[in-house]
């Protein structure tokens, strides 16, 4: 390999930048060239490429979003759209692919490696942590921090005025930024996609002590089409329960904003820079992960297909802890 593609796809995430930086300082460090390509798979299909030095990537890393800027592309779904992508890496001379991206943009590295002969190895990068084989992915610590934030912000009013809060937040069908951020920011329940059809998730929390002893209460609810949404809860304690006063507040993208936390850099510079490691190594296909603390590689299979499971342990903690 002497030449690398580097690009961001699917839905952006705080880190992204850093991981940019990242890996395009440890190829040039490992005598690679670079070249970034814009708007995700977009700009590999349409030849949006540009050779990038190390001066390209300064004063990124404490930057959200993404430089390269990001997209979603229905021509790479194609054959067709996938063979002008590799018409126009082979035209730049590029001979691997670093994707950072979600589980849709490691589909499309896995379905593009398979059928041209072309290393890929993708890098986790989404605020949903929802990808397996990794503890965490780049953006999910400063979503949740933005989350805290948020949340905090509305107990001040909740309290005040003795309020019901439902405040949805990101997350697709995974509800780890729903269950931590709700431990973390002291909230009575999370409503998650995991447990959707196991438990009447709101019958719990009104028979677990809504109101005994509290003057307000916040519930995080995960987006997913599983759980229904914020809006779904707060008008079935409007039919059931009229005596309370219900709020809804969604989030929305404030949560993919902002400048990423120290965890989110140093997590987006290692994986970066082991992504590089991975391609010296003659890896491919496979997922940078992070598992206790050490990097892992994960084939793109089992990234993708896998659901993650969301640790048990954490609803039994905030169940506590919320009386
Ligand atoms: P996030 O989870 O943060 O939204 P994502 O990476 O899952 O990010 P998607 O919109 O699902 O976001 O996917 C991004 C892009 O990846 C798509 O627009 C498409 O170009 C490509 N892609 C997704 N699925 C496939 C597929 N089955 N085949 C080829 N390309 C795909």
């Amino acid at each position: 390999v002497k030449c690398i593609g580097i690009l961001t796809s699917g839905g952006d995430a705080p880190g992204m930048n850093a991981a940019i930086r990242a890996v395009t300082r440890a190829a040039i460090y490992n005598g690679l060239q670079v070249k970034g390509i814009y708007r995700g798979y977009k700009g590999l299909v349409t030849g949006e490429i540009k050779e990038f030095k190390s001066q390209n990537v300064s004063n990124i890393i404490q930057l959200g979003g993404t430089i390269l800027k990001t997209a979603r592309c229905k021509e790479f779904t194609t054959p067709e759209g996938r063979q002008l992508a590799y018409d126009n890496m082979k035209k730049e001379g590029i001979d691997a692919l670093v994707v950072i991206g979600g589980d849709g943009s490691l589909t499309g590295a896995r379905i593009f490696a398979q059928e041209f002969d072309i290393p890929c190895i993708g890098l986790p990068g989404t605020i949903d942590n929802d990808l397996y084989g990794t503890d965490t992915t780049i953006g999910y610590d400063t979503a949740l921090n933005t989350i805290l934030d948020a949340v905090d912000k509305i107990r001040d009013t909740a309290t005040s005025h003795e309020r019901l809060f439902f405040v949805e937040v990101m997350g697709r069908d995974a509800g780890f930024l729903a269950l931590n951020g709700a431990i973390a920011s002291g909230a009575e329940a999370a409503i998650i996609p995991e447990f959707s059809t196991e438990v009447d998730q709101l019958e719990e929390f009104i028979k677990n002590g809504f109101r005994k002893s509290k003057n307000s209460s916040i519930v995080l609810v995960a987006e997913s089409e599983l759980t229904g949404g914020a809006m779904h809860y707060a008008e079935r304690v409007k039919n059931e329960y009229p005596q309370y006063d219900v709020r809804v507040t969604i989030l929305g993208h404030l949560q993919r904003g902002g400048s990423p936390t120290a965890h989110d850099r140093i997590l987006a510079s290692r994986l970066g820079a082991a992504a590089i490691d991975a391609i010296m190594e003659d890896q491919r296909n496979v997922m940078i992960g992070i598992e206790h603390d050490e990097i892992v590689y994960v084939p793109f299979s089992k990234a993708i297909k896998n659901d993650k499971p969301i640790k048990r342990d954490l609803v039994t903690v905030l169940k506590e802890l919320s009386i």
